[in-house]
């Protein structure tokens, strides 16, 4: 099933919508994430003039600001001199990896300043399913498996 997914930006929308500011007890540090591993580094690799690089502050809920379109699975905005990021909790499910990391990425799109683009090829076009990041792919990819200590490799004789 193809999973239509949106990622809002809302650099309006909670500054313009005082009740928005209603769960920002709920943001925390995005380094104070340790499920996100490599992931923050990458997204912010892909956007390094960003103002808002290092101070992101996230907010795992199923509740997005008003504003935020259907079906949308994170938000951002900058609110207060704070840079704000919402993800729903199924990002973090196992086997998300990839869409975890492309939409934070997407996400602190936003935070650098960036709207929504028409070009699937951008990172910033809103359908998760379309957007395509490499970087993203190493990035959240399973380590390998150890090596089992001892084991030589067999050649022929
Ligand atoms: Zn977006």
């Amino acid at each position: 099933m193809r999973r239509t997914i949106v990622l809002a930006g809302l650099a309006a929308t909670i500054a313009a919508v005082p009740a928005g500011a209603q769960d920002l007890a709920a943001f925390r540090p995005a380094d104070s994430y340790p499920e996100l591993g490599q992931v923050l580094p990458t997204a912010r690799a892909a956007w390094p003039g960003s103002p808002c690089a290092g101070r992101e502050e996230i907010a795992i809920t199923d509740t997005l600001p008003p504003g935020a379109s259907e079906g949308s699975l994170g938000a951002a905005a900058t609110f207060g001199g704070r840079c704000l990021v919402v993800l729903k909790p199924v990002l973090l499910q196992p086997g998300w990896g990839y869409e975890l990391c492309v939409a934070v990425t997407h996400e602190f799109g936003h935070l650098a300043g960036f709207r929504h683009s028409d070009d699937p090829a951008d990172l910033m076009y809103p359908l998760l399913d379309d957007v395509r990041y490499e970087p993203c792919r190493p990035a959240t990819k399973p380590p390998d498996p150890p090596v089992p200590p001892g084991i030589v490799s067999i050649t022929p004789d």
